[in-house]
């Protein structure tokens, strides 16, 4: 089987080489094609990071092993990981974290075991970059959850804590406050939690999360996440098993996956020799179980286990009293200790399987529509304007442009009512949003709503607009504070 590798930047080429070293070793049915992707990619002028030639390569073979890349500084270019993530639909980030014997923690030292596994979406969310200054004193971005892209990564997370038999799987959201937003990818949890009867489902607030995660870990079992919360809540995982040295990622899609490690590039320790593989080598472990490598992947992870009870380490962990090791030595260690079972959390000897291959062509994107509202109407229109005045001029200003079809019902800033009700102990930002309804209940069109556009627009500077629609009686729009 071949599948496409990006070394990456930094300590990147050091920890691939290392990994694919202990592969070879044992013998892993793979072969491996180079693509050009990373900083210097971009340093040739390829805004992307990446050549042609590699996106046909990585689209053809549908698995990426990849080291960590950077982002150029200051060039108004992206991060070719989240284009890579983005552009191939790799819908779902699957972190494992697991208590390693060896590298000591606060919670290995207290005897509780660790093994949380976080699926963060990976497409979403306030990743998607959307963002706008609306004056030069207010930025806005736009937070993208929709209704299939959570079904997907959730029916994901689903599936893949019942083949783990997972006890529990648990939605992590701030739903309280982003009723809309967050409301969306709980509704879609529960939706699918259904279909699980099995499986033990339930939700915790993001922030109690994070808490309940510093304090029982072992409580958890599956967690299920927007993408930022999610990004936050691994990052905090990582640290309780040891660091970003040890924290795995898969980025799973139906047609490409890409594999790789949680940390960067590492710039300060690059070219040294003495990077940890460990999170890199756990990624390609992962891989090998996707593409059925099972007896590989065992193997490898035993020799792991072995390596890191037997207090071998890298620099940045392990007992300070033993010399540590560098990459190499690190990688020839693990070598040396394939076919041997550690004592702890030793794996299963499953035997290899046979993977079907999917078929990677497609010819034109899928569309993703899960559920269309027929009994939808415009109600009103939230339109986002630039003003350094009070709220009482400002809604003196615009109640005449309300004309027959509207009504001004409240002006807001930065999400808190000023007007008609409010306080003078609510500070102000240059940019109101002033909210109009229908005058008489009756349903609006577009054409009215542009028509008031046009008549805001002698007085105002109109940064941003947003149409308040209702699907029968349930408001798609969410109110201002004190509303
Ligand atoms: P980083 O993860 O590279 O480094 C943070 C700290 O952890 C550093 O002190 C580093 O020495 C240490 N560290 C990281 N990996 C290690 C390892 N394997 N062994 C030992 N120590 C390790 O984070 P950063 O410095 O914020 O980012 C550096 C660059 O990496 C940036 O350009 C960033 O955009 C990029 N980055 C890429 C990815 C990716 O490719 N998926 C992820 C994160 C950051």
């Amino acid at each position: 089987m071949k599948i496409a590798v990006a070394k990456g930047d930094g300590i990147g080429p050091e920890i691939m080489d290392a990994v694919l070293k202990i592969f070879d070793a044992n013998q892993v049915p793979l072969e491996y094609v180079t693509v050009d992707m990373g900083k210097w990619v971009f340093d040739k002028g390829f805004s992307n990071g990446m050549t042609p030639e590699s996106q046909h390569v990585i689209e053809d073979l549908g698995i990426l092993f990849k080291g960590p890349m950077e982002t150029p500084k200051g060039k108004g270019v992206k991060s070719v990981n989240v284009t890579a993530r983005k552009t191939w639909n790799t819908y779902a980030n699957k972190r494992v974290f697991q208590t390693l014997f060896g590298v000591d923690t606060v919670f290995s030292k207290a005897g509780i075991p660790i093994d949380i596994t976080i699926v963060r979406e990976n497409i979403e969310d306030t990743y998607g970059g959307i963002e706008h200054m609306l004056t030069h004193d207010v930025a806005l971005s736009r937070r993208f959850i929709t209704r299939p892209g959570s079904l997907q990564v959730i029916k994901y997370a689903f599936e893949m804590a019942k083949k783990k038999n997972a006890k529990r799987i648990t939605c992590g959201h701030k739903a309280n406050i982003m009723k809309i937003t967050d409301g969306l990818f709980l509704e879609c949890f529960y939706e699918v939690a259904k279909e699980y009867p099995e499986l033990k489902a339930d939700d915790v607030i993001v922030d109690d999360l994070c808490m309940k995660l510093v304090t029982r870990p072992d409580y958890f079992d599956v967690v299920v996440l927007t993408n930022l919360q999610g990004d936050i809540v691994s990052d905090l995982c990582a640290g309780l098993v040891g660091g970003l040295g040890f924290a795995p990622s898969a980025n799973i899609g139906d047609h490409i996956c890409i594999f790789e490690a949680v940390h960067g590039t590492a710039p300060d320790i690059a070219g040294k020799n003495i990077a940890n593989p460990t999170a890199l080598l756990l990624s390609g472990i992962t891989m090998l179980r996707h593409l059925g490598f099972m007896r590989n992947a065992a193997t490898i992870e035993n020799a792991l286990l072995y390596t890191l009870e037997n207090g071998i380490h890298t620099g940045d962990f392990g007992d300070k009293s033993i010399k540590s090791v560098n990459t190499t030595q690190f990688a020839e260690a693990i070598i040396s200790n394939l076919g041997k079972m550690p004592v702890h959390g030793a794996k299963p000897m499953l035997e290899n399987m046979t993977m079907t291959p999917t078929n990677f062509k497609l010819d034109k994107n899928p569309m993703l529509v899960s559920k269309e509202m027929e009994d939808e109407q415009i109600a009103g229109v939230d339109l986002f304007i630039e003003s350094s005045e009070q709220p009482e001029m400002i809604a003196k200003k615009c109640e005449r442009h309300a004309g027959v079809k509207f009504k001004m019902v409240s002006i807001s800033n930065r999400g808190t009512q000023v007007w008609p009700t409010g306080s003078v102990y609510t500070n102000l930002v240059n940019q109101y949003n002033v909210r109009f309804e229908s005058l008489d209940g009756e349903p609006l069109n577009q054409q009215d709503v542009i028509g008031l556009y046009v008549s805001l627009s002698g007085n105002f500077k109109i940064c941003s607009s947003e149409l308040l629609n209702m699907w029968g009686d349930k408001k798609a729009y969410s109110l201002a504070q004190g509303q």
